[in-house]
């Protein structure tokens, strides 16, 4: 499939949601659908940077299914916080670079103003109408999740990367960086909230010396990506109101049915990525 981008404005397809709502996995499900034409970028602001795959989230190689990615874990660990200007100007590149090969981009975040500041005409826009004008000819997927039924999804997610290694990856973190103060990857959950329980150096404390620690900081990391996801939807409401037209699809079943042990895959395919192929298809005009 060659996709036509319009001379003045090229084609760009944008995932937005929180935080755990299967951003990546429905890039991924698109990139299948219209294979080989997909090409993934990036728009997560942790995300950018090497490192911490656990603590960021960051989906696994083998699970990007030989779709090629952008501006995914490009950035130096250690590399100074990207600006949203930054983005913007490095994006855009990408994008230019996928239209000229007719592919079609796909942007996928998280970072909810990173994709305005790729896809706004300005920048800095001063009202509605300025944040409604976009440089891209757009299609919005906004992957919903009632937020009690995501509440509990993410506080079992934190659990599992405690699982998966996160602690280790930290330590490793602290030992090679140090306490980086706030800057780029420095701000990721999981940082601030662990710093209490590590020497600097990276030797963890351990729980006979530092009592409840660790279970204390894996609270606040369930608490503050909660507060996140709901920063989030504010933001993405606030675009919607803005006049952004944003297709909402809704995930809620399926984050039900996996917590409650049943197939969880036929709900996601059901309600999600089905109408969103259908919404790509119409908006593509095939
Ligand atoms: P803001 O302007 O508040 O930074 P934003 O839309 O630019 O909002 P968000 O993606 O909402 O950026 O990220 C806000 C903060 O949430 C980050 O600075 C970081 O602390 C945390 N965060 C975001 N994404 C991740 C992630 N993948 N892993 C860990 N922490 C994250």
């Amino acid at each position: 499939m060659i996709i036509r981008h319009c001379v003045l404005k090229p084609i760009l397809i944008v995932i937005m949601g929180a935080t755990g709502t299967g951003k990546s996995r429905l890039s991924i499900d698109l990139a299948t659908r219209f294979y080989p034409t997909v090409e993934v970028i990036n728009a997560d602001k942790i995300q950018v940077y090497k490192g911490l795959d656990i603590t960021t989230n960051k989906l696994p190689l083998h699970h990007r299914c030989n779709v090629p990615h952008h501006l995914l874990a490009e950035l130096d660990t250690s590399a100074e916080e990207l600006t949203r200007y930054e983005y913007r100007q490095l994006a855009s590149s990408v994008v230019s670079d996928i239209v000229a090969r007719r592919k079609l981009p796909v942007v996928v975040g998280g970072s909810n103003s990173f994709i305005q500041a790729l896809v706004g005409d300005q920048i800095d826009p001063v009202d509605r109408e300025g944040i409604r004008r976009l440089r891209y000819r757009c299609c919005f997927l906004w992957i919903d999740v009632e937020m009690q039924v995501l509440r509990e999804h993410l506080c079992r997610r934190v659990d599992q990367m405690v699982k998966a290694g996160m602690i280790n990856e930290l330590a490793e973190f602290y030992g090679s960086i140090g306490f980086t103060g706030r800057a780029g990857i420095g701000k990721a959950i999981g940082i601030a909230e662990f710093k209490p329980c590590f020497k600097p150096g990276g030797t963890f404390f351990g729980l006979e010396e530092e009592e409840g620690c660790c279970e204390r900081a894996v609270e606040e990391v369930k608490v503050n990506t909660c507060r996140l996801a709901v920063k989030q939807i504010r933001k993405i409401q606030r675009l919607r109101e803005a006049g952004w037209d944003l297709k909402r699809v809704d995930a809620t079943a399926a984050f039900r049915a996996a917590e409650e042990g049943k197939t969880a895959d036929e709900a996601w395919e059901m309600d999600v990525v089905g109408p969103s192929v259908k919404l790509v298809q119409r908006f593509l005009g095939l």
